[in-house]
């Protein structure tokens, strides 16, 4: 989405309608999403920008965030047509981690063989989980033998 001719900062998600039942209740939820890029500059226009886009995103009501018949792109132009409402094509989102074996063996030759000897496990393994994904990366004696002598190289 693009505001105006020289501020192409902000981003908006319309976050779907989740509906389901509970105890014959029809639940709903809705909400939207801006999202300052984090390139752009922090000058005036901006923060007048930001503030005109708070303000005109404050007049979205409950009933348009719930209404189902109501698409985001037709709520997007009714709070933002003054202001140049341009939609991108839809991503599809998929979860991804960039870690592989062979990263995390990298990281492991960076260090120091005290430290690798202190991560190893009881039953002496090192095993590295990745932060992001939770995927577990697990070394043996063999493998650790065989980080250690491509580092003394
Ligand atoms: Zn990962």
């Amino acid at each position: 989405m693009e505001f105006g001719p020289y501020t192409p900062y902000v981003t908006l998600a319309v976050v779907g309608l989740i509906a389901g039942w509970l105890s014959g209740l029809l639940l709903g939820g809705g909400g939207l999403m801006v999202q300052r890029l984090a390139d752009q500059p922090v000058d005036d226009d901006h923060q007048e920008d930001w503030h005109r886009t708070m303000l005109l995103l404050g007049t979205a009501t409950d009933a348009e965030l719930l209404d189902p018949a109501l698409p985001a792109d037709a709520l997007l132009y009714r709070l933002f047509h003054e202001e140049r409402v341009r939609v991108f094509a839809p991503q599809e989102l998929r979860f991804g981690c960039r870690c592989t074996r062979e990263r995390v063996e990298k990281l492991l030759r960076s260090f120091p063989d005290a430290e690798v000897e202190e991560m190893r496990q009881d039953d002496g393994l090192v095993v590295v989980t990745c932060q992001f994904c939770n995927a577990g990366f697990r070394f043996d004696e063999a493998q650790l033998a065989r980080l250690h002598a491509r580092r003394a190289h």
